[in-house]
């Protein structure tokens, strides 16, 4: 039977840590791998959950499993960093999940089981979105999210999208510091889509795995808040992977608005029996170092510290790259404005090769550039670099 099974392509990205590792130029940069880096190049632990780690390991007296739900401890202690002064009025609930990644599959499960046929999403966006949307049988349907060439939002696709749509479709909306472009919408454009999201009968899903690395956690939740006032069903992708550092605890929830808080015991149920379907239940270790920080004040605030100096260093490095307003093809004035780990370069194949070969500057092959992958050191380089290949 296995020799049925054809090899899939390798994923590109991981070939990529690969070509950097071996590459023994000291001038080379790598804008490819998704996780945020220090000026030194590091993803160290935070210190907030190195701490919460440590009490975890004194207090906890059982591995004893805890159910599909995970902690719910966990999942509540989101909520109010996440929903602000929205007030759920009891309509909304979650459970744990194995990262974004998980909260987004078992929100794909959901649907497809409420009898949703369709989901409507922008690219480019998160590869894993589709792959996630396809293998539980979802149809996709895709409008421009942004003109990479003139890194211009495309909200005229966005609304011709949603005029499309038929009541009862999905539509996928990123929260905050769109993967891959950066690209967020401005607090009129959400409203907008608040708007037509609720007069068109459209089923919201936001997915939010960058909160709080963009403007701060008020900013960023705006999007997400200006939805969930006027619509009277959603689902919310959550993942504290990047805003905590945690990345392979793989720690996510996913969140469930409904009409009404009596509806919320049969949509837990329903949770409860996907993710049993798909992982049983969600690893402990890093959910519960999250409630601990946000749990104990003098924790959060080391947390909120760290979380801060994250994303001023990013906001310096767009800075950076954008008083070199524009380089050839590459519109470095707008990187400036956008938010979060990720700008997508108008670069084209050869021209993303020869940074590679010629200049060491690893980045993915759709022109994707991770910001944290910058230093005021390496910039120079990078920058005689985009020079030379788009002259
Ligand atoms: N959604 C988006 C938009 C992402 O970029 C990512 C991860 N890069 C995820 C979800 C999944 O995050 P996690 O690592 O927590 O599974």
């Amino acid at each position: 039977m296995l020799e049925l099974l054809k090899a899939q392509p390798a994923d590109a990205l991981l070939a990529l840590i690969k070509l950097y590792a071996a590459d023994e130029r000291s001038t080379k940069i790598d804008l490819g791998v998704g996780v945020y880096r220090t000026a030194d190049g590091a993803t160290p632990v935070f210190k907030a959950i190195k701490a919460a780690e440590a009490r975890l390991l004194d207090t906890q007296d059982s591995k004893s499993y805890l159910g599909p739900e995970g902690d719910m401890g966990f999942v509540r202690a989101i909520m109010p960093w996440m929903l602000g002064d929205f007030d759920p009025a009891g309509r909304i609930d979650g459970l744990q999940t194995p990262g974004g990644t998980g909260a987004v599959r078992l929100a794909a499960d959901l649907l497809l089981k409420a009898g949703v046929k369709r989901i409507w999403m922008g690219t480019p966006s998160w590869p894993n979105h589709v792959q996630i949307f396809n293998a539980v049988g979802l149809a996709s349907e895709t409008f421009r999210h942004m003109d990479v060439a003139t890194q211009r939002l495309d909200f005229t696709s966005l609304e011709a999208a949603l005029d499309k749509a038929d009541a009862g479709d999905a539509v996928l909306l990123h929260g905050c510091c769109h993967n891959p472009t950066g690209a967020d919408y401005s607090e009129q454009q959400w409203q907008q889509i608040a708007e037509t999201v609720a007069a068109k009968r459209l089923f919201p899903l936001i997915d939010l795995a960058y909160h709080g690395l963009g403007h701060g956690f008020e900013a960023d939740g705006y999007g997400l808040r200006a939805v969930l006032a006027k619509v009277p069903e959603a689902l919310i992708a959550y993942s504290c992977d990047k805003n905590f550092g945690l990345y392979r605890e793989r720690v996510g929830a996913l969140y469930v608005m409904t009409e009404s808080p009596a509806q919320q015991p049969a949509v837990q149920s329903n949770l409860a029996a996907l993710a049993r379907a798909n992982w049983s239940m969600p690893p402990d270790h890093g959910a519960a170092s999250v409630r601990i920080v946000l749990e104990d004040e003098g924790l959060t605030k080391i947390w909120l510290a760290e979380l801060d100096s994250m994303r001023q260093r990013m906001r310096g490095v767009r800075d950076a790259l954008a008083a070199h307003q524009s380089i050839g093809s590459v519109n470095l004035a707008a990187v400036g404005q956008q938010n979060g780990l990720f700008s997508v370069l108008q670069l084209n194949a050869d021209q993303i090769a020869a940074l590679r070969a010629d200049w060491g500057v690893y980045m993915a092959g759709s022109g994707r550039i991770n910001i944290a992958g910058f230093t005021d050191a390496n910039i120079p380089h990078f920058i005689e670099g985009l020079r030379a290949v788009t002259a």
